[in-house]
Order: C-alpha cells, then sequence, then structure tokens
C-alpha cells in the first residue's frame, strides 16, 4: 500500500491556505469527493490547523505537485504504522516529531537539530545528533571547507519499526534491520554520507570513525560526551501512547518488548491526537480531547439510543459508553474511535 489521498468532501487544493476566493485560478485546483491521489509525503504545519501539505506522487495541477489540502475534506490512509508498505520513512514524520520532543522532554537538549550547519540533506533525512556529536561534525565540516552531503542520520524508534516490518515481510531490499531500539542510527551519534573517502580525513579528527567496508557509508561519534539514549527513545513513545491511552497503559520502563511493538504498530503515522479528516481518533488523553468531532461522536451515540452528556470531551464517561456500543456492534471494545467505530454511528 503507499500513502493515499482521499477526497471525502468535495474540496479545492490550494498554493496557499487560504480561502479560494483570494486566490488565482492557477493557484487552485477542485477536486470532487471519491477522487484518490497517490502521495509522495505530506506534512503537517505547526502554524496551520486546518490544511496539510501534500506533495503528489503521480499527478500535478497546474503544472505544480505539491499542495494545501482542506483537512475536514481529505482523509489519509495509511494511518497506522503497521500498514505502512512504502519504502521511504518518511511518512511517519509526524509521529517522529512528537517522539523527539518526549525525548527532549525527558531529558533536556539530548537531542539537537544540525540543519543550520552547511549540510544537504535528503528528504527522508531527521537532522538530529547528540550535542557533542554535532559540534565534532560542525568542525569538520568547517576543517572540509565544503558542504557535506548527509542520507540519514537520526533515525526514530517508528521508522526503525517500519524498516524492521519491511525486513520481515521482505519488502523494499531489506536484507537486515535492526529491531528497533537497536540501531546505531536510534543513538544520534550516527550519519551517512555518499562521500566517506572525502569526508572520513575530516571526520577522523573531531572524534568521527568509519564503521568499514560492510557498510562505508555510515560514520558514528565516538568522541567524549556521548550518552545511550536508544532506551530513552522507547521509553519517550512509552510515555506519548500513555497519555494518548489512558484505558491502555503500558509500562514505561524503556524496554522493547512485544507490549511496546503492538502500540508502536498501532500508532497513527500523523502522530497523535491531530485531524485528518474530519474526525481525529478519539482515545482517553491527558487532557482530554475536546471538540466538535467529539461532540458529532457523542450526539450520534444518543441517536443510536445510548446516554451520554453532550459535552465536547472525550473523558471516561463516553468511553464506556463508546465500549457499550463497541460491544453492541460486535467491533473490539477498546474505547478508541477509528474508522470502524465511525463507520458504524454513521459517518
Ligand atoms: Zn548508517
Amino acid at each position: 500500500m503507499t500513502l493515499m489521498l482521499k477526497i471525502v468532501e468535495n474540496t479545492v487544493l490550494k498554493q496557499k491556505p487560504v480561502s479560494s476566493s483570494q486566490l488565482s485560478a492557477e493557484d487552485k485546483h477542485s477536486l470532487q469527493r471519491g477522487t484518490e491521489l497517490e502521495l509522495h509525503s505530506l506534512d503537517r504545519l505547526q502554524e496551520e490547523k486546518f490544511y496539510i501539505r501534500v506533495s503528489l506522487a503521480k499527478e500535478s495541477f497546474q503544472g505544480k505537485n505539491t499542495w494545501y489540502a482542506f483537512t475536514p475534506h481529505v482523509q489519509v490512509i495509511p494511518s497506522m504504522v503497521k500498514e505502512v508498505q512504502s519504502c521511504s520513512t518518511e511518512i511517519v514524520k509526524g509521529l517522529d516529531r512528537q517522539i523527539i520532543a518526549e525525548m527532549n522532554s525527558i531529558v533536556p537538549g539530548i537531542l539537537v537539530s544540525f540543519d543550520d550547519l552547511n549540510v544537504n540533506l535528503g528528504p527522508a533525512v531527521w537532522p538530529y545528533l547528540q550535542p557533542p556529536a554535532k559540534r565534532a561534525l560542525e568542525r569538520a565540516i568547517a576543517s572540509a571547507g565544503d558542504k557535506m552531503t548527509i542520507t540519514s542520520a537520526y533515525r526514530t524508534i517508528a521508522q526503525q519499526q517500519i524498516l524492521y516490518n519491511h525486513y520481515k515481510s521482505r519488502r523494499c531490499n531489506i536484507t537486515l534491520a535492526a529491531r528497533p531500539s537497536r540501531s546505531n542510527h536510534q543513538s544520534g551519534l550516527a550519519l551517512d554520507t555518499p562521500y566517506p573517502s572525502f569526508w572520513g580525513k575530516h571526520l577522523y579528527k573531531y572524534g568521527w570513525r568509519w564503521l568499514g567496508p560492510g557498510d562505508p557509508v555510515h560514520f558514528d561519534y565516538k568522541g567524549s560526551g556521548r550518552r545511550d539514549i536508544r532506551s530513552l527513545s522507547v521509553r519517550a513513545f512509552q510515555r506519548l501512547w500513555n497519555k494518548y491511552n489512558l484505558n491502555d497503559k503500558i509500562a514505561e520502563d524503556g524496554a522493547y518488548g512485544s507490549q511496546t511493538a503492538i502500540r508502536l504498530n498501532n500508532s497513527p503515522i500523523e502522530g497523535f491526537g491531530i485531524t485528518i479528516g474530519e474526525f481525529r481518533v478519539l482515545r482517553l488523553s491527558q487532557p482530554y480531547m475536546q471538540g466538535e468531532d467529539v461532540r458529532k461522536v457523542q450526539n450520534a451515540l444518543v441517536k443510536a439510543g445510548l446516554t451520554v452528556e453532550i459535552d465536547g470531551f472525550y473523558g471516561p464517561g463516553t468511553v464506556a459508553i463508546v465500549k457499550q456500543f463497541q460491544q453492541q456492534k460486535g467491533l473490539t471494545s477498546d474505547g478508541v474511535v477509528g474508522p470502524a467505530t465511525l463507520g458504524k454511528l454513521g459517518f
């Protein structure tokens, strides 16, 4: 399965996230409900609540293949880590952002971006390193006096899970992938560059070491100030999961076992609590999810003959009623409102 944008209401794709009356004809494109477009990638912007930026894999409209889509009118498929079959891990960036933020909230400043250095980054690269590794990289780049191309640096536990799934399913020509939390790219101390013979001597001076001919593009930082953060990435995910799944809490022990693997695979690629389409996936979280989508679900439950307060908060009372509804309809009674439950509610 590839990443698809499904149009659920007649809509207009836009070059800027503004009302379509403010845009000229070449900066907008109308699409009919039911249209499906294959995406190369999508990006959610911090400051834009109602738009996602999508880059189309096949079509272009008015000669452009990057557009803003109005989220209440669209749905992005797949939505869970375990459903990802595309070979690029770029599509999990929304969840990645939340995991990195959570790691930095547990240990402030443990991962820093190096996109301010003189580097050329591929689209799926997360430019994060531990601070001593970044400082050493900065010196190596200055010593070379050249721009450095980097094709891989930090890999989140979600990206590693996707690669591991590909490996298990023999997809994407991946012949070997470490279990999540085991990869050296999850250390914040690793990078790949396609020009190792040029960069090797500069990196070497500042504590970076070439892995060797078995993986010729790979370097690890072996200098001072390193920390092992691989269990931190697991703990960050566990904490994130628990914040959004109060009725399905797991141990925050930093150990990647089957309980964590199941939750990671069931996590939304766009991140928790984010609207893609008209409805978020509703879960019991802290603070409670609140909004018009919750209100609509509560209304539908009342119409289905159940008793629930229509207050727009997805709290324990509503969850209990949702579980009751799910049981009546033969669904998994987990209190999480996703596509199957929405369907039974008539949406
Ligand atoms: Zn590598």
